[in-house]
Parts: C-alpha cells; sequence; structure tokens
C-alpha cells in the first residue's frame, strides 16, 4: 500500500515541489497530503500537481502554529501519517538590535515548535505501529551560524538538537529521523526577504553595524544565492532519495558546492577557523569572496584562482 506522507508549508517553494515529485513518483509509492496555512494560495500547487490532483495528491490546511489546525487536519486523514515532513519555516536576516522580540519568537514558534507541535501529533501513532519516518527541512544554518542571521539560525540548531536527541529514542521503535540541510536556495521567499531588508530601517541600530549589513553583507548574500544557489526543484529530489531509502540517514547536506564551508567547522573543534574564515571574508576580503563563491559554483574550489 502507499505509505502517506503529510507535509507543511506547500504554497511554495520546497514543500510545493517535494509534494509535487512524490505525487508523481513512477512507482505510486506515495499518498501525499499537502498542506498550508492559507488554502486561498493552492492554485500554484494545484496547477503543477495536474493528473496527481485528487489521486496521489491532496491538499488540506494546516497551520503548524496551531493546536487546533493541527488537530483538524489529522483527523481529516484517512489512515495514519507514515511520513512527515517538517517543512514550513520563516527566515529573518538583520542586525539583531533593529528586530524586534515578537518577530524573533515568530521564528521559534513557526521553525522549531511547529515541528515540535506535528511531531507530538503523529508520534503515538508511529509508535504504536512500530515505523514511521520523520523529515525536517533545517539548514546548513542548523549546523553553522551565519552573521545577521542569528535568531534563524538558533531555530534551525533548535531543529538539529531536538531531532538528534529525538532519534535515538526513536530507533527502539523502528521510527527514523532525517535532518536535510539545504545552502542557499533560490526561492521567491529569499529574493523578496533580501529586497525588503534592504530598504527596512532597523530602529537602533548603529551606523557601523547597519553599513556592514547593507554594504558587505547583502551583496555579499545576493551574491551566494546567484552562485552556489540551489533551485526547489534540486533540494526536493534530494529529499525525495531520503524518503525513499531503507535505512535513511540522520542528516543529509543538498548542496555539495556548499560543503567546504560546512567543512570549515568540522575540520576545527576550538571553533575558531570557521567564525574567523567567516569574518575575514565578509569583513577584510568581501571581493575574494565572490570570487571564491564562484570558484566553488564551477567546482574548482581545489584549485583557486587568485585575481590577476
Ligand atoms: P518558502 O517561503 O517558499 O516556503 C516556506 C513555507 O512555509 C511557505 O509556503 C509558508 O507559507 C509556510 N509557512 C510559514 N509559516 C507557516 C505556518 N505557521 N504554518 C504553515 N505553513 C507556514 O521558502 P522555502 O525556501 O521553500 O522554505 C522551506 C523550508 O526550507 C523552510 O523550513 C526553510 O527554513 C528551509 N530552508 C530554506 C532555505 C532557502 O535558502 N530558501 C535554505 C535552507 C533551508
Amino acid at each position: 500500500a502507499p505509505r502517506t506522507v503529510l507535509i507543511s508549508g506547500c504554497s511554495s517553494g520546497i514543500g510545493l515541489e517535494l509534494a509535487v515529485q512524490l505525487a508523481r513518483d513512477p512507482r505510486q509509492r506515495y499518498q501525499v497530503v499537502a498542506t498550508m496555512r492559507d488554502l486561498g494560495k493552492k492554485g500554484t500547487l494545484e496547477a503543477a500537481a495536474g493528473e496527481a490532483l485528487g489521486q496521489t495528491l491532496t491538499v488540506a490546511q494546516l497551520d503548524v502554529c496551531s493546536d487546533e489546525s493541527v488537530a483538524q487536519c489529522l483527523s481529516c486523514i484517512q489512515g495514519e501519517v507514515d511520513v512527515l515532513v517538517n517543512n514550513a519555516g520563516v527566515g529573518l536576516v538583520g542586525p539583531l538590535e533593529g528586530l524586534s522580540l515578537a518577530a524573533m519568537q515568530n521564528v521559534f514558534d513557526t521553525n522549531f515548535f511547529g515541528a515540535v507541535r506535528l511531531v507530538k501529533a503523529v508520534l503515538p501513532g508511529m509508535k504504536r505501529r512500530r515505523q514511521g519516518h520523520i523529515v525536517v527541512v533545517s539548514s546548513v544554518m542548523g549546523l553553522q551560524g551565519v552573521v545577521f542571521n542569528e535568531v534563524y539560525a538558533a531555530s534551525k540548531f533548535a531543529m538539529e538538537g531536538f531531532f538528534e536527541s529525538l532519534a535515538v529514542q526513536l530507533l527502539q521503535f523502528n521510527i527514523f529521523i532525517s535532518l536535510v540541510e539545504p545552502g542557499p536556495v533560490a526561492t521567491e521567499f529569499e529574493g523578496k526577504l533580501l529586497e525588503q531588508v534592504s530598504t527596512a530601517e532597523f530602529p537602533g541600530t548603529d551606523g557601523d553595524t547597519l553599513s556592514y549589513f547593507r554594504d558587505l553583507y547583502l551583496p555579499a548574500s545576493r551574491e551566494l544565492f546567484h552562485s552556489v544557489g540551489q533551485s526547489p526543484q534540486d533540494v526536493a529530489k534530494v529529499i525525495v532519495k531520503v524518503i525513499g531509502s531503507a535505512r535513511p540517514p540522520l542528516r543529509r547536506q543538498t548542496n555539495a558546492r556548499y560543503t567546504p564551508l560546512t567543512a570549515l567547522k568540522a575540520m576545527d573543534p576550538s571553533g575558531s577557523l570557521y567564525v574567523q574564515t567567516s569574518h575575514r571574508l565578509l569583513f577584510r576580503w568581501p571581493r575574494l569572496l565572490n570570487l571564491g563563491l564562484r570558484c566553488l559554483a564551477c567546482s574548482c574550489f581545489r584549485t583557486p584562482v587568485w585575481p590577476r
């Protein structure tokens, strides 16, 4: 029988792509419940799903920040959830001094507590049946901090710690956990976010910090998305593989071109190598950052090209 896959945040980006790819599985291994907070936005998903709609894909309302919405959604699902994909998430970028506590709490409510809420809801059923797979769309920012992304990274670190801890217990119940860690993904959302923050005020932030953010970070970030960014389709493909594997991995990065950056942390347990390299790339050699990233993008990282 096909496995029932529940995915959060399917109105756009990675969630939408994943829902469509799973629903169109040539071997029809999945029955996809593609959920979104606002059903008014289901048009794009439905168009992309095509013939799968109503067959291997159904659309349902789900706000990961609401107990009632989660209960309502699960009560409408026929049978049990075999695979849960925690994909819904929000970003937050900018100088800390200019961000409200409410905005920060919203990031944790959505990214962290949203995932925890869903897990609590499906876990009793999975444990009873002694089977299940919980997939979490984390980020490379769940593995290492990134300048001006403190709160977003913290929410993804929280997910990494939570799910790694839970994985130990759940192995005893034959339930697998997989943290998928994309690097930059060129979704509409990222473009809009960077656009918005470039004109935002960030009240209470000093001039130096503002200029580091606007004149160094934002151009570097745009360049990063441009040079090593993946498409949501590519990320979804990796997640499809993870879901289809008999022994799913606990962690899976999706972007080989970004791994040299994540390796910096693994190479030096003191943390200095990663923090100092990131600092130098942003504050000392911003031109080199772009050059280095272009090298990453064309896979010539091992033979860096120096400026002539
Ligand atoms: P996206 O904005 O297109 O998708 C996020 C989805 O979550 C949206 O459809 C949004 O409506 C939904 N969402 C937000 N709050 C919700 C709530 N309370 N209830 C239900 N749904 C809600 O962006 P995306 O890039 O596809 O993001 C998907 C996941 O991938 C997120 O968890 C994000 O943190 C992660 N991620 C993104 C990137 C990137 O560069 N875009 C990189 C690494 C990880």
